[in-house]
């Protein structure tokens, strides 16, 4: 029996309640941990194709998981986003991620006789803030994972373009108030502190890699101009192209404020937020899902060694078990995400293709992987030795 092409046909079958679920979710967008209605609709949908549904899992209120088949291995999951962005709605199209997550699970609990093996689908609340995915591997939701897939929309279809490793930093200087006309030696100040810092950190951007990227705003820049500030403060968001790396920054721009700290003998204090890993593309996993996605008619690109590239929980979950987040085209390649033009792509006719062609490759890799388990070794060891 060839289970790809049943697939296809179910999917395509169901293409019109896909895209019922995709608008609706776009329709009424929610933000980070407060997806429920999204979280509903997605579990109801898989819960009447079959799904075994746990809602609440790993402590959130709006993440599901969704099981097919009995207990056996290798077990494969598919992950969902439905979070939006706030005040921009969906601008990054996860309202298509999840349709094209629950179109996956459909397609291949239509299958009969059913593969040796067990199907999740994994609803990931909050990946625009929040890092749901990270969350939820730190409640063991991804221990008994053997695979996890996912699609994002893009303006190109590429398999294994990579993200940014993240951080964000809070820096905070400790100076002393005094009169800035009358008594200015008597102050300590707590803004040149940080304007030093800022300076600092130009000074070695020329050392900096090529994806390395170190922003920061001043949130507190004191009170008023005839006081010598006090206190200020200022919030960072560091990345690099590995968590490594982004670790070496972090400290480079903690050592910049040390120094500007120092130089005008103010007390400094800070706070590192570790943000998300880079994703560590899985060859095997890629590959699969590049030929099947050629098989539906796509061209997939390789990555463009200056790709842009932002940064996503997934890259968390990657670096766990075998995993992939590729992306398939809904816009022209000027388009970027998390754009008001992004998001009219996103509903538009290349939105639904895209949905529709990503739940059909996500169910066709899932197939791979269920009928060669021999594949899911080699690509844990490919993990492995990325690791090292
Ligand atoms: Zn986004
Ligand atoms: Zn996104």
């Amino acid at each position: 029996m060839d289970y790809k092409a049943q697939i296809i046909s179910e999917i395509d079958h169901q293409s019109d309640k896909l895209w019922e679920i995709s608008s609706s979710i776009f329709t009424e967008p929610e933000i980070a941990f407060k997806e429920h209605k999204s979280c509903n609709i997605l579990s109801e949908a898989l819960k009447a194709a079959g799904y075994s549904i746990e809602t609440g899992i790993g402590g959130l209120d709006t993440a599901f998981r969704a099981i097919y088949g009995d207990d056996s291995k290798p077990r494969i999951a598919i992950l969902a986003e439905y979070d939006a962005l706030v005040g921009l709605g969906h601008a990054c199209g996860h309202h298509l991620i999840a349709a094209a997550a629950v179109g996956a699970g459909l397609g291949l609990a239509s299958i009969n006789p059913k593969l040796t093996g067990q199907i999740q689908v994994i609803g990931t609340p909050a990946e625009e803030g929040g890092g749901g995915k990270i969350l939820l591997a730190k409640a063991g939701i991804f221990d008994n994972v053997d695979a996890a897939m996912m699609f994002h929309p893009a303006s190109k279809n590429l398999v294994l373009r990579r993200s940014l490793a993240s951080a964000k930093l809070k820096l905070e200087f400790f100076g002393k108030a005094s009169h800035a006309a009358a008594a200015p030696e008597e102050g300590i100040n707590a803004l040149d502190a940080l304007i030093l810092t800022f300076n600092n950190i130009n000074a070695i951007r020329p050392t900096f890699a090529p994806k390395d990227r170190v922003a920061g705003i001043i949130m507190n820049g004191g009170e008023a101009a005839n006081i010598v500030p006090a206190y200020t403060s200022a919030d960072f968001s560091i990345r690099a192209i590995s968590a490594k790396r982004r670790d070496v920054l972090v400290e480079q721009v903690i050592a910049c404020a040390h120094a500007g700290a120092k130089a005008v003998s103010c007390q400094l204090k800070f706070e590192v937020k570790p943000g998300y890993k880079e994703i560590i593309p899985n060859r095997i996993l890629a590959g699969l899902f590049k030929a099947n996605l050629e098989l539906l008619g796509r061209v997939v690109l390789e990555p463009d060694p200056n790709e842009r590239m932002g940064s996503t929980d997934m890259g968390d979950v990657s670096h766990l078990l075998p995993a992939i987040h590729p992306y398939l085209a809904i816009a022209p390649e000027n388009i970027a995400g998390h754009t008001v033009e992004f998001r009219e792509y996103s509903i538009s006719i290349a939105g639904r293709a895209a949905m529709l062609d990503a739940a059909k490759a996500l169910a066709m890799t899932t197939v791979d992987l269920l009928i060669n388990p021999d594949l899911l070794s080699e690509a844990k060891k490919e993990l492995a030795s990325e690791l090292k």
